[in-house]
């Protein structure tokens, strides 16, 4: 089998390269091919030498995943489904605002952790997304949105917001995040790569010495009553630890601050004391609030909270001194919002059956 060359970050590259007897400067060159010319035929690779060519040529790939299908919405959010294989499909989505552009890029084929309002944790698990497969992504969506008029990259920021748990996959994140980072790879700034999760505190810790990008953190609840129930992984790092991994996190990037995620639920999380309680529980973590009406989805049992509830909730965390936004619900045409990606997952956990009865018996009752 070939080596597939988008699945290493540059210093991984320099080991591969060393291995076959060839000079660090090569990988160099072949990752700005691979990332930033969007190059994935060796023989167009033109300042190689010939012999490096032709022995890439036999060794190795470029290997981006297939793509299956591209929709554009209306308000001019884009989504594609790529092809990773045996049935399985993930999506990314491309978000264009005034002042950047953003990339949503999935972590897994579905997600093992099943928070109850997700319609990726409805979806069931399949595996992990592999390096190329996280980095082919970025890579095709660089291809279809090209360059500014200015030349500048149309995609300044990326978000690991798609399906998944991106810290479940943690090796593989790590070195995509690396090739985003790296200015042989895309290059950009630490502080525009967002990595969020539902609360892996071991791998918090662990991403803040390997590769510090901003964190974004989807709290969702004001204490654990609520969030053991919304956010099964709480009842194994509850709230109390989530929030000393959080400040442990910008122990390292000390200007930084931390994103918490809030889907507004309503009549379960978004009362004016659960703003309160919230106040009270991020009172020592540097840190901004990201509202999110909740995107419904086929039996999510929940609903979105009034405009009025979301209203009163930003007011009180406002008074309080917060920084919060209320995330703008894009590409609904098309099923891209948040929560809202569900690509194609042969399901290995029986998760969908079990969700389909329960529906079922919902329905009966
Ligand atoms: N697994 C990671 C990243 C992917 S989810 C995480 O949970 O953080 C990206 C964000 O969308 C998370 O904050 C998630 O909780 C939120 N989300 C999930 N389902 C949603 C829904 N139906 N409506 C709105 N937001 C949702
Ligand atoms: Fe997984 Fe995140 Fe969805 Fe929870 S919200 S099920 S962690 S993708």
């Amino acid at each position: 089998m070939k080596t597939n060359l988008l699945d290493f970050s540059l210093d991984q590259l320099t080991a591969h390269f060393a291995s076959i007897g060839e000079k660090p400067f090569r990988a160099r060159q072949v990752m700005r091919w691979m990332h930033q010319m969007g190059e994935s035929d060796f023989e167009a690779m033109t300042d190689l030498a010939k012999s490096l060519r032709a022995k890439l040529q036999a060794s190795a790939e470029v290997g981006v995943p297939h793509l299956i299908t591209g929709q554009a919405s209306t308000d001019g959010t884009r989504k594609w489904l790529l092809d990773v294989g045996t049935g399985n499909g993930v999506e990314t989505v491309f978000i264009p605002e005034d002042d950047r552009g953003t990339l949503c890029i999935s972590s897994q084929v579905g997600c093992a952790l099943e928070c109850t309002f997700c319609s990726t944790g409805r979806q069931g698990f399949n595996r992990n997304l592999s390096t190329a497969e996280i980095i082919g992504q970025l890579w095709w969506a660089n291809k279809a949105m090209g360059v500014t008029p200015k030349n500048e990259r149309v995609i300044s920021n990326v978000v690991m917001m798609g399906m998944g748990e991106p810290l479940a996959n943690f090796d593989n994140v790590v070195a995509a995040l690396q090739i985003m980072l790296d200015d042989h790879g895309y290059g950009l700034s630490r502080r525009r790569v967002t990595v969020s999760t539902s609360g892996m505190v071991p791998q918090m810790d662990r991403l803040r010495d390997a590769c510090p990008v901003a964190l974004a953190v989807s709290l969702h609840a004001s204490n654990d009553t609520i969030r053991d129930q919304i956010v099964p992984l709480n009842r194994k790092y509850p709230l109390s630890e989530l929030m000393a991994a959080c400040r442990r996190y910008l122990e390292k990037a000390p200007r930084d601050f931390i994103t918490f995620e809030y889907v507004m639920l309503d009549g379960v999380n978004d009362r004016p004391e659960h703003a309160r309680q919230l106040i009270e529980l991020v009172r020592d973590v540097p840190c901004k609030f990201n509202l999110i009406p909740f995107n419904p989805f086929p039996n999510s049992g929940y609903a979105r909270s009034s405009n009025n509830a979301i209203r009163i909730f930003r007011e009180i965390l406002q008074e309080a001194g917060f920084v919060v936004t209320v995330r703008k619900t894009r590409g609904d045409d098309i099923d891209a919002a948040c929560g809202q990606l569900a690509g194609q997952v042969q399901d290995k956990t029986r998760r969908q059956e079990k969700w389909m009865r329960i529906a079922e018996e919902g329905r009966q009752a």
